[in-house]
């Protein structure tokens, strides 16, 4: 049967780099289908929502999704309903994606370009799983109300933060068989000395943790993670947390390797079907100049096959074929440096795929 990949190339650089990033799936195997829609802005220009029916179709019908970047000046003063941004969070919604994976990783040849000193990030290579659909993100009752407090009237807002263990059972399972194909380390984040959702995560991670004997365990409270994160980011292998400490240390994590252009990410449902698109926005200050970097895209794609097709040979030969093409010292503006060779978007795509077949 033949796999299909709906492509959604997005806003601002979006076209660019989903175009060199669908060259190299084609290049690894030809034995895809894609099929583009429209998500987004541009699908706010042409149809008036930025997830339009025919999209939803397709995501739905296809094995996964590649994704460019939604955004821009352009449409910020929509209407939320008309906000690219809207149709972002309804695809996640819409596939049911619960799993968020980002890698940081910082190829040595590119340590200067981390506000960090070299030595303590060259070759840093960590997992952040961040949960996505629950949390204090998600959870009613929620609001901003006039209650009478103190005597006085006066606004008062609030959220809910709750788990059901069910909810951590498989957010857990996904990090757990993460770090079985990794290093075998596996730090859950938590705040469980304040609250109560938290010890509830960190219970039911201990006790995944006995279903898998060949992964070390850890734990630690999210402030120190933010802590450690920065003194010393090598300690970790794969990090699993709820949805908004996922969202800020993932953030964190990333910056860590100062080269946005550079970080896939991973978006699962349950069955494996995955979202994949870079960690970086539709950057629209260089939009349609050929020169954003589409390595991020790139080694998405290669995220995609390891997730959604179970193909990691293939996407070895990817994330190699990228290792490669930064040792033989090309570089796109972003990270480049004097003694490099500075290449456009679409040359930055033909070194890839000269160097998957060298
Ligand atoms: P951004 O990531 O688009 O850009 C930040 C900076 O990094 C810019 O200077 C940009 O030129 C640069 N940059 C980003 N990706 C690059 C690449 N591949 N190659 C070279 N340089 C790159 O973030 P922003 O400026 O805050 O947001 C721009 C738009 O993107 C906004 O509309 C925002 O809402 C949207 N956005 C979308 C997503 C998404 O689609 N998942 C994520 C973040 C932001």
């Amino acid at each position: 049967m033949t796999m299909k990949i709906c492509v959604l190339p997005g806003d601002g650089i979006g076209p660019e780099i989903t175009a060199e990033a669908v060259r190299v799936l084609k290049a690894v195997d030809t034995g895809f289908e894609t099929e583009e829609a429209l998500l987004g802005g541009c699908a706010v220009d042409a149809t008036g929502s930025p997830y339009p029916e025919a999209t939803r179709a397709l995501a739905r019908d296809a094995d996964a999704v590649l994704l460019g970047a939604v955004g821009g000046p352009r449409w910020d003063s929509k209407p939320r309903e008309q906000r690219p941004e809207t149709g972002l969070l309804a695809i996640r919604k819409d596939l049911s994606l619960f799993a968020n994976l980002r890698p940081a990783i910082l190829y040595p040849e590119l340590a200067d370009s981390s506000t960090l000193k070299p030595e303590v990030v060259a070759g840093l290579d960590i997992l952040i799983v961040r949960e996505l659909t629950g949390d204090i993100y998600f959870g009613q009752p929620r609001g901003i109300e006039t209650r009478e407090i103190d005597g006085k009237r006066q606004r008062f807002g609030f959220n809910t933060m709750h788990y059901s263990e069910a909810e951590i059972v498989r957010i857990g399972r996904v990090a757990f068989e993460a770090a079985r194909k990794r290093r075998g380390r596996l730090c859950s984040v938590d705040k469980m000395n304040v609250l109560e959702t938290t010890q509830l995560w960190r219970d039911v991670m201990t006790e995944l943790a006995r279903e898998y004997p060949d992964v070390e365990l850890s734990h630690m409270l999210v402030d120190n993670a933010a802590m450690q994160l920065v003194r010393a980011p090598k300690q970790f292998d794969v990090v699993v947390t709820g949805n908004m400490f996922g969202d800020i240390l993932s953030d964190e994590a990333s910056m860590l390797t100062g080269s946005i252009g550079m970080l896939p990410s991973a978006s699962l449902d349950e069955r494996g079907k995955g979202l994949y698109e870079p960690s970086h926005g539709s950057a629209p200050d260089i939009a349609g100049q050929g020169v954003a970097n589409p390595l991020a895209t790139i080694l998405s794609a290669a995220m995609l096959l390891r997730y959604s097709f179970s193909m990691a040979e293939n996407a070895e030969r990817i994330e190699n074929a990228v290792r490669k093409v930064l040792a033989q010292g090309f570089r796109t503006a972003d990270i480049y440096s004097s003694g490099t060779k500075k290449l456009g978007t679409r040359a930055m795509g033909d070194a890839v795929l000269a160097a998957l077949d060298s």
